[in-house]
Parts: structure tokens; C-alpha cells; sequence
């Protein structure tokens, strides 16, 4: 059977356990017992990779029942060694957390607050607006008659919560456009 890293830090760990504890006489049967209550307790390893960044760290996905039950940093994998940032430690609040939005919400100008909307209407709304920027905007030539198709009325912001491929499809989707302003809040 192949070793790696995690298989040999756990048994190691283990068989310190048994020596420490078992040898001296401990009773274990309560530990026994905490261990099957922990939350990754028959759930299926499903190794994947972090989405925030290029560092691409990787990731150890725990699955049971078809649901997501925890994530962790895979120890074995040689970028970061089991280690995540606070954006790759939050990974599974992505999934949970009651913050999460499941529709889109829509302010109007010069309202007080939001208002739920489907798709269709955000993306034809979306796509509405990004077209009457762009025809009444774009910039084809510079001062110097030199052809720039530039268009500096729309700004597009990055999220850490896209994944690397999202970021490279809004990118050059931006610069077919013409959009030259941009940035990325991952960057912060
Ligand atoms: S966001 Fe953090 S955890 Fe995720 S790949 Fe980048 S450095 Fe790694």
C-alpha cells in the first residue's frame, strides 16, 4: 500500500496513542465513542482543490449521504501541506452559510430597498444596460486618431468567491467589450 504523508502522520499519531494510553491502562472506550460522533465519521474523502485563487491549494472534501459535511487542507498534497488561508478555511461556510444568497436581489435608483427578482429579468436587465453603456460609450479612437475601442463607463470587480475559471471568462468576456477598468477584491 502506498504511505503518504496523512496516512503516515495518523498512524504514527495512533500508535503514540496506544502507547501512551492504552499501555498505561487507560480505559478508551470513551474516546472510542467521542471519535464516532465527529462529523467526518463515515464520510467519503473526495479530494478537490481550493477555487479562490492560483495558488490552488488542495483540498480534502468530506462527504456523506451526497451532502458536503466539512472540508480541510490535504496535508499531502506538496503546495500547502494541509495549511488554507482564512479565505480557503471558510470554504465550507460557502456552501452553509445562511447569508448565502439563492436569488437575486434588485435595488432600484434612489430606493431604500431590495426587492427579489428572477433571473431571466436580471440578465435581460443586466444585459439591457451593458449594451446602452456600450453604444452610447465606447470609445473608438483616441485624440490622435488612433483606434483604441475602449470603454471607460463600465467597471468590473472581482469577487474571491469566483472560481479561477469564472474570473478568466468575465475577464475576457470585459475585454471584448472594451472594458479597461477592472480589479479584484482578492487582491485586498
Ligand atoms: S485562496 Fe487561500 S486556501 Fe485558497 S488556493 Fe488561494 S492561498 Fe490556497
Amino acid at each position: 500500500m502506498k504511505s503518504t504523508r496523512r496516512s503516515f502522520l495518523k498512524g504514527v499519531s495512533a500508535g503514540i496513542v496506544c502507547l501512551t494510553l492504552g499501555q498505561l491502562g487507560f480505559d478508551l472506550g470513551d474516546a472510542h465513542a467521542y471519535a464516532g460522533k465527529l462529523k467526518i465519521e463515515g464520510a467519503k474523502e473526495v479530494i478537490s482543490v481550493c477555487p479562490f485563487c492560483s495558488v490552488c491549494c488542495q483540498i480534502i472534501a468530506y462527504v456523506r449521504d451526497g451532502r458536503l459535511v466539512a472540508t480541510e487542507g490535504d496535508p499531502d498534497f506538496p503546495v500547502n501541506e494541509g495549511a488554507l488561508c482564512a479565505k480557503g478555511a471558510a470554504l465550507f461556510t460557502m456552501y452553509t452559510s445562511r447569508h448565502r444568497l439563492e436569488k437575486p436581489l434588485y435595488r432600484a435608483p434612489f430606493s431604500n430597498h431590495w426587492v427579489e427578482k428572477d433571473w431571466e429579468w436580471t440578465l435581460n436587465e443586466i444585459a439591457r444596460r451593458v449594451k446602452d453603456a456600450r453604444d452610447q460609450d465606447m470609445i473608438l479612437k483616441n485624440a490622435k486618431g488612433q483606434t483604441v475601442n475602449r470603454l471607460e463607463s463600465i467597471f468590473a470587480m472581482g469577487t474571491s468567491h469566483a472560481s479561477n475559471e469564472e474570473c478568466a471568462v468575465i475577464h475576457q468576456a470585459m475585454r471584448g467589450l472594451g472594458v479597461v477598468h477592472m480589479d479584484h477584491q482578492a487582491r485586498v
